[in-house]
């Protein structure tokens, strides 16, 4: 990354449902952070919104816009692509903004692998058992894609060593303190 640019990267992950969403939501509100707007050939929820939640694509697009050296990172998660666009983050670091990437563990891999700079945090939940009440109740997955992600779960957990900050989120308002001293908010 230019050693010139004057905002920061902060990288937040976790297992789906772990509750780094709604940490998230919470972080959006200061103006001094900025989210990343993923590109990802996933189907819209109900809810979401192309440009807001993310940039959704067809797969040729994506694969179009990988070739091309678009996507800072990218991954496959589920079956379907998932990726971070250079372009807005180059612009947001320029502004002096804390720009923030919410994505799983092969993205964070890879940056990792680079040496790319910047606040690694990861949000983990109690335990599986309670990760799985958290997805039942948030009713947006079909029990089978319940299954799987916590199946990716059971793997992301094991990759908390690539983060200098792990949070456990008990109480989700403290989670949320804790995350917003880590980044100096
Ligand atoms: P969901 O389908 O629940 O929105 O996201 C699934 C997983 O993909 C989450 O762990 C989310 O953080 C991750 N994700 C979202 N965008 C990106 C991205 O641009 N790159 C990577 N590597 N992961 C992402």
């Amino acid at each position: 990354m230019d050693p010139a640019t004057q905002g920061r990267l902060v990288v937040i992950s976790g297992p789906s449902g772990a509750g780094k969403t709604s940490v998230c939501r919470a972080l959006k509100q200061d103006p001094r952070v900025q989210f990343s707007v993923s590109a990802t050939t996933r189907a819209m929820r109900t809810g979401e919104q192309h440009g807001v939640d993310y940039w959704f694509l067809s797969a040729d697009d994506f694969a179009a816009r990988e070739a091309r050296g678009e996507f800072l990172e990218s991954a496959s998660y589920n079956g379907r692509r998932y990726g971070t666009l250079r372009a807005p983050m180059e612009t947001a670091l320029r502004q002096g903004k804390i720009f923030v990437l919410e994505i799983e563990v092969q993205g964070t891999r890879q940056l990792r692998a680079r040496g790319v700079p910047g606040t690694y945090v990861f949000v983990v939940p109690p335990n599986l058992a309670e990760l799985r009440a958290r997805l039942e109740r948030r009713g947006s997955d079909s029990p089978a894609e319940i299954e799987a992600r916590l199946r990716i779960a059971e793997a992301e957990l094991a990759a908390c060593e690539l983060y200098d900050h792990v949070v456990e989120n008990h109480v989700l308002e403290r989670t949320i303190a804790e995350v917003r001293r880590i980044l100096g908010l």
